[in-house]
């Protein structure tokens, strides 16, 4: 086994850092405040080729695998404590990914450019009041028309949803084309949110500020056929490589994002004195830093160990059931991991932890996120158990 980054991997990751701590890192925890990604920053991503990475160079992208990809997430991941630029950057992979597998020609030609160059968002929205891990709940409808399709329903919860619909983009959305074959009557479609009909929402989320939360409605929204992403109806299993990309490059988020709150913690730990002594001597706390350490690493390991599959899937080397579960087995506790580690730095921090200027509560409140976002932890668990066991062992069947 080769636990090795290319040359060229490694090269590239130091492109980033540099960018990140040139760029990023100054920016503290402004998003909060900003609630929003500057345009500079987005367009210095899009000069690195950051942008809906995954997309082909024929549409203007930078053709990267998902190893790389995570290479990139995981540099961001330590860079931007609000986690607001790790997520910005994560769906547009993830999602620009699938895109990249099963869109038209024409929606690639149309969507990627502006995608690339940091001037459209393109985001995921699957999730609705109603129905969220069950995907199948969706209540969301899209109809053929004689000149194209047409889209009803409402989402929510979708991240992005000011920058696509104020900026420009749209989201990767599915919904229901022939509502009584159930899962194999979904549909996946790229849904503009600059489009007429189109009715946007907002919610206040408790972290990762900078990028937008909220839903929208769709009343008689009419889209052309080219933005169909792969076969019509065979929705329900195309999206599961979204989600799967997404998934894994979240492991690797939560790992560097909790080894940089250690970073942070280790350097509070040998400097502060308590009873006239540096609290990184106390087994109490030194050994709950060897624990999360060890824990973080793990979680990279199994984050890049599910983007490598991803890769292999790609090359015919993998099946789709080995990275499920590999996946599923990455994200299952990176957020659990992540928070725990990140919750005790802010406590060796004392009053200092528990205050809006330490960068690691902003980071606690980013990584709680992804117990739920892209697929919960429960539902990673119940994927994980549908490995080992079958599919007849899954309880609502
Ligand atoms: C910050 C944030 C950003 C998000 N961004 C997006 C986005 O951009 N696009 C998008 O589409 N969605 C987004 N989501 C939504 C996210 O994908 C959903 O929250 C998630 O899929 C869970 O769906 P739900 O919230 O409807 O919970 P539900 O599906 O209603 O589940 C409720 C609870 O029950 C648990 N549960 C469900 N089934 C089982 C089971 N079989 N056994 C045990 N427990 C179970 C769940 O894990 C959860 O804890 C976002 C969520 C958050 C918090």
């Amino acid at each position: 086994m080769a636990f090795e980054f290319t040359e060229e991997q490694e090269m590239f990751r130091e492109s980033v850092r540099e960018f990140c701590e040139r760029r990023i890192v100054p920016l503290g925890l402004t998003l909060e405040e900003t609630k929003e990604i500057p345009q500079e920053i987005k367009k210095g991503m899009a000069e690195l080729g950051l942008l809906a990475c995954t997309a082909s160079p024929d549409y203007g992208g930078s053709g990267l695998n998902a190893v790389s990809a995570g290479v990139i997430a995981e540099e961001l991941g330590r860079a931007d404590p609000t986690g607001s630029i790790p997520v910005f950057y994560l769906v547009q992979a993830s999602w620009g990914f699938l895109l990249n597998k099963y869109g038209t020609e024409e929606a690639k030609k149309e969507i990627f450019p502006k995608v690339i160059s940091g001037d459209w968002f393109l985001g995921i929205a699957t999730t609705e009041a109603d129905a969220g891990s069950d995907v199948v709940g969706t209540s969301m409808t899209i109809k053929k028309a004689s000149d194209g399709f047409i889209v009803n329903g409402e989402k929510m919860y979708i991240s992005g949803v000011r920058e696509a619909a104020t900026g420009g983009g749209g989201h990767v959305t599915i919904a229901h084309q022939t509502p009584k074959q159930g899962s194999r009557g979904m549909t996946v479609f790229y849904f503009p949110l600059t489009a007429e009909g189109v009715t946007p929402t907002y919610i206040s989320d408790l972290g990762r500020e900078g990028i937008s939360c909220g839903g929208f409605t769709a009343d008689d929204v009419k889209i052309p056929s080219h933005y169909i992403i792969g076969e019509e109806n065979r929705g329900f299993h195309i999206i599961h490589e979204g989600y799967e990309f997404a998934r894994a490059l979240i492991a690797v988020i939560c790992a560097s994002s909790g080894l940089k709150s250690l970073e942070n913690g280790m350097n509070y730990i040998k400097e502060r004195k308590v009873f006239g002594t540096a609290i990184g001597k106390f087994e109490e706390i030194n050994f709950r830093l060897a624990e999360h350490y060890t824990r973080l690493c793990a979680l990279r390991d199994m984050g890049y160990k599910a983007l490598w599959l991803i890769d292999k899937e790609q090359e015919g080397k993998a099946s789709r059931f080995e990275v499920s579960k590999a996946v599923a087995m990455a994200k299952m506790f990176a957020s659990d991991w992540a928070c725990n580690a990140i919750n005790d730095v802010m406590q060796w921090q004392g009053a200092f932890g528990y205050s809006k200027e330490c960068v690691d509560q902003a980071a606690w409140r980013a990584v709680r996120s992804f117990a739920l976002a892209e697929g919960s932890r429960e539902i990673m668990k119940m994927i994980v158990a549908r490995e080992l066991l079958g599919k007849d062992f899954i309880a609502y069947k």
